[in-house]
């Protein structure tokens, strides 16, 4: 169970974050919805910690991690960009299974043999040789999901996962983001994809402006908006 608690957050005078609450249950997916600038993807680098609230909690689990060393809720945490950041002169194989050695103190032959295994359930073990260059958006988007599952998160992260891909690649991504939603992974996502939020996740967060304006079962938001700003926004984009 991860929890942000009344987090707040300012760069210089612009307040990007004014008191936000998200909780995700153990295997459960959220989805973050809200207009471009709301704070979506500030939230989620506060969330583990690349990014330092001004105030406010985080708690894995019920307990606060603000005090433990940032590194250690990265590592229980994979993170997924919209750009994949792959290594570009690594093999696919060498991106998923360098952090498993580099940092994980695993050997390089046993690293590799979790990089493969970890290929095959995304369905890429046959691209395991060569270049990120070689491979689709999608591909290499899931390249980089299987690059953060290998590291056995706790959580998975995604920030827009799908939004760089041209529009017949989406579908491949999304179908693996829900496969492993329905597996139990614990998911934050942060998306435009409202299908996805609608018909996979759990529960539905809408930003605005630094704040949850509506939070709740996807049926709720997405039949019965509270808010001018939810349904104004829902207008805009479906
Ligand atoms: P989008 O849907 O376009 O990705 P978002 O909801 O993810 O938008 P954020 O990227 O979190 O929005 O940005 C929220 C606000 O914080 C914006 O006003 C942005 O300009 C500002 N911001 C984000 N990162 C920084 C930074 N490193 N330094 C200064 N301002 C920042
Ligand atoms: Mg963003």
């Amino acid at each position: 169970t991860l929890t942000a608690q009344n987090i707040h957050l300012a760069f210089g005078s612009n307040q990007v974050l004014r008191g936000i609450d998200l909780h995700v249950e153990k295997g459960t997916t959220a989805s973050v919805i809200g207009p471009s600038g709301s704070g979506k993807s500030t939230l989620l680098r506060v969330m583990n910690r690349l990014i330092e609230p001004d105030q406010g909690d985080i708690l894995l689990d019920g307990r606060s991690v603000l005090k433990d060393n940032p590194d250690e809720l990265r590592r229980r945490i994979g993170m997924v960009f919209q750009q994949f950041n792959l290594f570009p002169h690594k093999t696919v194989v060498e991106n998923v299974s360098l952090a498993l050695w580099k940092l994980r103190g695993m050997s390089k032959d046993k690293a590799r043999e979790e990089a493969l295994g970890q290929l095959d359930l995304v369905g890429l073990k046959h691209k395991a040789d060569v270049r990120p260059a070689n491979l689709s958006g999608g591909q290499m988007q899931r390249v980089a999901i299987a690059r953060a599952l290998a590291m056995k998160p706790e959580v998975m992260f995604f920030d827009e996962a799908t939004s760089a891909l041209d529009p017949e690649l989406v579908k491949g991504v999304l179908a693996l983001m829900t496969d492993l939603a329905k597996g139990g992974m614990t998911m934050v996502v942060v998306t435009h994809e409202m299908g996805f939020s609608r018909n996979v996740s759990d529960t539905v967060t809408f930003m605005d402006a630094g704040v949850v304006v509506e939070s709740g079962p996807p049926e709720q938001l997405f039949t019965d908006p509270r808010t001018d700003r939810l349904k104004g926004f829902l207008s805009d984009v479906l």
